[in-house]
């Protein structure tokens, strides 16, 4: 590769994981010559828990690439919530014959949709960094290409629209200014470990410990996830990591009986930094998906999922020649709920609305199921579970509109003046 050489694509993707990989696949499949770049050279590992539900299973399989996950053996996982000796288990609404989640990470997962994407007819190029963009972005000047460099020298990527798939940093909302909108804080930080030679079942267990929620995902080749959320104001008291996390996680009875014999076979990772924002979608020969785009609390375990589903509708959409208008409209009908059910998410649990809504689900199965199935995005938390739960209204929110309120406030003058 030398310094003048540019080469010319339908479409270049920033960033080749979730949603890179996804939307190239979907890109290649419109028959679009796409190439996705990453700066990451796979297998890679990326700070992330990865339970996907069976909403987003059943996009692995439309993608092609769920058999290659399933033989990494994720076991199949129904959701168990335990508060104060008591517990319940859930299955979820079957999505194309599966009641089912798995968590597979990511060093397994963004792996295999590479391999998918370039199945698909992509082109991926691993250990290439975007440092720039062809065109300022603007309706005179509109983004036209990126330029990167590679292991070889520079290269100057040229199509017609560019997509920013490279996360929460993304290089491209930078030089596009697409800056963080309705930002919402989180109260709770979220840390873990992987774990092999831990008891398991099939199930995902979240124990609720006030103000603590700690949780297992038993995951792919044997591995397990063991999390410890709680709140922001606990890191001044915390002086080592690891101690603290180890002693929280075997405060928990059942926690520490499956994890005699386990051995702990990471760091403990994780980030206080976890508020939720939007950017703009969509600009002058750009647009943003996947967490470049919107980020929520990882409470919610939506950001794979939300990541896959844009990156197919996003494709849709650059095929048809509407994306520039009509992907930010679609994502603001499609994600507005849970952005407000995240803010309830962020929050640690107290004892009291605990037990209220350990009531109703240990009372009401079905009720049991829809709370589970809210993550599979099967059900809507304002109209399917929280009237039908006494008490929740006063810890959710009553309405999405009044959680949301404090956040879209800040957005409306800038709509306005735009
Ligand atoms: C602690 C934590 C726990 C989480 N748990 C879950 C969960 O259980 N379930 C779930 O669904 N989601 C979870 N998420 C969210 C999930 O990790 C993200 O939503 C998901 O990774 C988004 O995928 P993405 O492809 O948009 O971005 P990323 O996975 O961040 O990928 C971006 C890619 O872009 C590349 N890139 C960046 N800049 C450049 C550049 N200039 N040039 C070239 N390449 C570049 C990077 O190398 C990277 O490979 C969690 C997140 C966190 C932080």
């Amino acid at each position: 590769m030398t310094e003048s050489e540019v080469r010319p694509y339908d479409a270049v993707i920033v960033g080749a994981r979730a949603a890179g990989s996804a939307l190239a696949i979907h890109l290649a499949r419109a028959g679009l010559k796409v190439v996705a770049l990453d700066r990451a050279s796979f297998p890679s590992d990326i700070l992330s828990t990865h339970v996907i539900y069976p909403n987003t299973i059943a996009r692995l399989d439309h993608m092609g690439v769920l058999d290659a996950v399933m033989a990494h053996e994720p076991p199949p996982l129904y959701t168990s919530w335990h508060h104060e000796g008591r517990m319940f288990v859930a299955p979820h609404t079957p999505v194309e014959g599966r009641d089912w989640a798995i968590c597979v990470r990511r060093i397994t997962l963004d792996g295999i949709l590479v391999e998918g994407a370039r199945k698909a007819g992509a082109e991926v190029i691993e250990g290439m960094t975007v440092t720039g963009l062809v065109g300022a972005g603007t309706e005179d000047d509109p983004v036209r290409g990126v330029t990167a460099l590679g292991e070889n020298g520079p290269v100057t990527f040229a199509a017609p629209i560019v997509i920013g798939a490279d996360g929460v940093n993304s290089t491209v909302a930078r030089l596009v200014g697409a800056a963080r909108k309705r930002v919402m804080p989180t109260e709770t930080m979220l840390y873990f470990a992987y774990w092999t030679g831990v008891k398991t079942r099939n199930t995902q267990d979240f124990f609720f410990e006030p103000p603590w929620v700690c949780a297992h995902f038993p995951a792919d080749d044997g591995h397990h996830v063991i999390t410890m959320n709680g709140p922001l104001t606990a890191r001044a008291e915390i002086r080592d990591w690891e101690d603290y996390y180890l002693n929280r996680i075997r405060s928990i009875p059942a926690l520490r009986a499956r994890l005699e014999g386990a051995t702990k076979v990471s760091k403990v990772m994780g980030s206080p930094r976890l508020e939720g924002y939007y950017r703009d979608h969509t600009g002058p020969g750009w647009a943003l998906v996947g967490d470049a785009a919107h980020f929520k609390h990882p409470a919610g375990a939506q950001g794979i999922g939300d990541a896959f589903h844009a990156a197919e509708v996003l494709a849709g959409m650059i095929a048809d020649g509407s994306w520039r208008a009509a992907y930010p409209a679609w994502r603001e009908a499609d994600s507005r709920e849970f952005y407000a059910f995240c803010k309830h998410l962020a929050e640690p649990p107290g004892d009291d609305s605990m037990r209220q809504v350990m009531d109703a689900y240990i009372r009401d199965p079905r009720l049991a199921r829809a709370i589970v199935d809210v993550w599979a995005r099967t059900v809507k938390p304002w109209t399917d579970v929280i009237p039908h739960v006494p008490g929740m209204a006063a810890v959710t929110g009553a309405s999405i509109d009044d959680v949301l309120a404090p956040y879209e406030g800040e957005r409306l003058p800038l709509a306005a003046s735009a």
